[in-house]
């Protein structure tokens, strides 16, 4: 994630906080001096938000831990001031594996809340009498407190929370996976909008938070119909074969002149039919401003893609596009075609409307390996 410090590595895995963090650590010093709070207030304020943080990190360690016995490596695991984030290289498809690694990181802050509940008994606190004032204060029932409202506010069934993903689990295993992120996704807005109306009286919080569910539940429904249609299919099936390029060499004027003609946005620059880069829109007009329109093409490239294989997946390429809309495909050293979000599209659409797309034939993937 962009604008995030590596801060080190947990269990192998990179740990990184966002530079937002550090605004919410800023902004609990400030309201603490503002509310002429004595310096030990606002030193708890910060310790409490540090565990609270410490409890996220290992909340996500859960997931990417359970992950990991199923083979599934973590890429990394970010600290935002709303949570953590780690990034599976990808879910489970089958339920019990899902539900489990969905489950281990709010079960990681139920273990937390029983350890600390345990050394309050230990050291004698739930002797005395137990009044709002007393847990409002008392460094070690507010981290307590911190616990029961994680595990709380992540097993609700709703889709980004990890409840949402335990639903779907448990419904995958009584019907088909997209069937089963559709009512899980109906399930999830209808508590969104609970929530919605929950916030308009009494939280203004909850309403963003109610808006942010309802497009994470439409996000995800979409996103494994579209896994589900692409599934079985190639970057070979995907690919555009019929579109234009330049050669290094070419002025910058003829690229913005064949975008202009052809309509084709990410013009790939090849020398002798190998790939050098892509130029896209935004490149290509800060290579004009800059060196001017007699510059040629290869000072403009913006990108250089890796390369797709044609028997890659489609579905492991999708978040190439965040990069660059036009994933170049090579075959022996050769650029054999293009896959855009639209070429992508097209083949979803025809998927959807029944349209005969069987994966194209892949004779040739025994003579070129
Ligand atoms: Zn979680």
């Amino acid at each position: 994630m962009k604008w995030s410090l590596n801060i080190g590595k947990i269990a192998g895995i990179d740990l990184k906080i966002h530079f937002t963090f550090f605004i919410l650590l800023f902004g609990v010093g400030i309201s603490g001096v503002a509310a002429g709070d004595p310096p030990q207030t606002t030193l708890m304020n910060f310790a409490i938000i540090l565990a609270l943080f410490l409890f996220v990190i290992l909340h996500e360690l859960g997931h990417a831990l359970m992950a990991r016995r199923y083979g599934i490596p973590t890429k990394d695991i970010t600290l935002l001031p709303i949570g953590g984030l780690a990034r599976l290289d990808h879910m489970p498809e089958e339920p019990g594996k899902e539900f489990l690694v969905a489950a281990a990181g709010p079960l990681v802050n139920v273990l937390l809340a029983g350890v600390i509940t345990l050394g309050l008994a230990v050291t004698g606190f739930f002797a005395q009498p137990i009044t709002s004032d007393l847990i409002a204060n008392h460094f070690w029932t507010q981290l307590l407190l911190a616990n029961l409202i994680l595990v709380v506010f992540n097993i609700i069934p709703a889709f980004p929370m990890d409840g949402g993903r335990m639903l779907r689990a448990m419904l995958a295993l009584v019907m088909d996976r997209v069937q089963a992120t559709k009512v899980a996704a109906g399930i999830g807005r209808t508590l969104a909008v609970l929530m919605g109306v929950f916030g308009l009286f009494f939280n203004t919080w909850l309403i963003l938070t109610s808006l942010f569910v309802w497009w994470s539940a439409g996000a995800e429904a979409e996103s494994e119909t579209r896994k589900a249609n692409l599934k079985g299919l190639t970057v070979r099936d995907a690919l555009v074969n019929l579109f234009y390029k330049v050669e290094a060499n070419q002025p910058l004027t003829a690229v913005s002149q064949l975008a202009m003609s052809t309509g084709q946005r990410e013009i790939p620059v090849t020398s002798n039919g190998s790939l050098l880069g892509i130029i896209r829109p935004a490149d290509l007009t800060a290579a004009i401003q800059r060196l001017g329109g007699r510059a040629p093409a290869y000072a403009a490239i913006g990108v250089e893609p890796q390369g797709l294989d044609p028997w890659m997946p489609v579905n492991d390429i999708l978040p190439r596009f965040s990069e660059c809309n036009a994933q170049p495909v090579i075959e022996n050293g050769q650029l054999i075609g293009l896959v855009t979000p639209q070429s992508v599209q097209q083949l979803i659409w025809l998927r959807e409307h029944h349209w005969p797309v069987d994966p194209r034939p892949s004779e040739e993937k025994t003579d070129q390996a």
